[in-house]
């Protein structure tokens, strides 16, 4: 993610336990490209640390906390900063999937203004549950939501899902925004965005997808990784 952009110093992943569904799991905070699997800990539902932890927690871990509490169905999520989905928060234009790449972010995403609900106070940061879990009810059922002047919280059934979306997130927003210079934009319908979803929409183990998953890691230079498993 570091390597193709998504995140940089901030931002970060984190994977629900597959065999303990209410705590998921989270780097301490640290920059992600130097994270290692030492650094990972295991969160619960609140945003705390399952086990007693010293190390510092991220400040913005309820954003995971919150979507896992009220979404089943999400098993990884990703927030970050990603510097050409900002235009997007904080004006009038909608952010639309408009290449096929982006068909994954849905035909709605919708835009969360942390000072709708906690004033002009916060430092725009979502510090604490209640604040993750109004993110959380703006996204509702959504894939994407948009954090106004701040970046974006991805939501999927699997990490190369939330990955793969977090990647041409930024990528459909750039597109859409060189062409809204040039004229009126035809997003994907809603039949094309379904059809993408159906064919390579949740099947983490696809060819297809498996050759993202391998030239991502191949560029990081972490694919020793895949082999391993
Ligand atoms: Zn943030």
């Amino acid at each position: 993610m570091a390597n193709e952009d998504v995140v940089d110093a901030y931002g970060h992943v984190s994977l629900r336990n597959p065999e303990a569904p209410e705590r998921f799991f989270l780097a301490h905070s640290k920059s992600p490209a130097l994270i290692e699997a030492s650094d990972i800990v295991e969160h619960t539902l609140d945003g705390q640390a399952y086990q007693p932890e010293q190390r510092p927690l991220y400040l913005e871990r309820f954003i995971h906390a919150a979507i896992y509490e009220a979404r089943p169905d999400i098993m990884a999520v990703v927030h970050a900063h990603a510097e050409d989905v900002l235009p997007f928060g904080i004006t009038q234009a909608k952010l639309r999937p408009v290449i096929h790449s982006g068909a994954f972010i849905g035909a709605e995403v919708p835009l969360w203004d942390i000072a709708e609900r906690f004033g002009d106070r916060t430092n725009l940061l979502v510090t604490n549950m209640d604040q993750g879990r109004d993110l959380a009810r703006t996204l509702a059922g959504h894939n994407v939501a948009l954090m106004r002047g701040h970046g974006f919280a991805a939501a999927a059934r699997s990490l190369i899902d939330v990955v793969r979306m977090s990647v041409y997130l930024p990528r459909n927003a750039r597109v859409q925004h060189k062409a809204m210079q040039l004229g009126e934009l035809k997003p994907l319908s809603v039949g094309e965005i379904n059809a993408r979803a159906a064919g390579t929409g949740y099947k983490p183990q696809s060819p297809e997808t498996q050759r993202a998953w391998q030239y991502w890691a191949q560029r990081a230079g972490c694919a020793e990784l895949l082999k391993q498993r």
